[in-house]
């Protein structure tokens, strides 16, 4: 298996391109548009999109690789979210339109394990930052989107947010058995065991 993490140009979140045969693959999270084009340069076709969540620094690449035949997917009842074209108004991200819209193809649960592209992803139900946002285990990684970062934890001030579930959230990818890379929405990657000890908001 291998992992590829795309860092934003500007404001966005960081985007996940994971391959097991190096041929398909699925994309965690695309910001932005070019990641369509990061995929390609790399040999990958892109046959599912997971989104930790439905904020638009997220899935701001969504439409360009369902375009090109990827299918998109999140928690059940995150597509409430999905766009969240006002939230992104409301941040002055981008003006409105500017990425063009998408749709969710299918959801998934609490526990699920996918079978996609020749990986397993658990899908692990992490409220709190958004009601319906997920993290994703895949071989030896955690993808936390914006539930745990390196020393940190997401905001739970957005609309659907809830603080007391962000944390009950991080406690809960706490209590995974042994170790993985942690390879947040936002930032550099870590590890579950470094933030379990040393984590600034939520420890063990
Ligand atoms: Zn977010």
């Amino acid at each position: 298996m291998q992992s590829y993490k795309i860092y934003p140009v500007g404001f966005a979140a960081n985007s996940y391109l994971v391959t097991a045969d190096g041929r398909y693959a699925v994309c965690i999270d695309p910001a932005q548009p070019r990641i369509a084009q990061e995929a390609e340069r790399r040999g990958l076709s892109v046959t599912h999109v997971l989104l930790t969540h439905g904020h638009f620094d997220h899935t701001g690449g969504a439409h360009a690789l369902q375009e090109r035949g990827a299918k998109v997917g999140c928690l059940k009842g995150e597509e409430a979210i999905v766009p969240d074209a006002e939230l992104a108004a409301a941040f002055g991200a981008y003006a409105p339109g500017a990425f063009p819209r998408f749709h969710i193809d299918f959801t998934f649960r609490d526990g699920e394990v996918l079978s996609l592209a020749g990986l397993a992803v658990r899908v692990i139900a992490t409220p709190g930052h958004t009601a319906g946002g997920a993290s994703f285990l895949i071989g030896d990684r955690l993808y936390s989107g914006d539930t745990l970062f390196a020393g940190d934890i997401g905001r739970s001030d957005l609309p659907t947010g809830s603080g007391a579930q962000l944390v009950a959230s991080v406690k809960k990818l706490y209590a995974l058995e042994g170790d993985y890379t942690v390879c947040p929405g936002h930032g550099e990657d870590t590890t579950l065991e470094y933030e379990r000890r040393h984590n600034g908001w939520v420890r063990c």
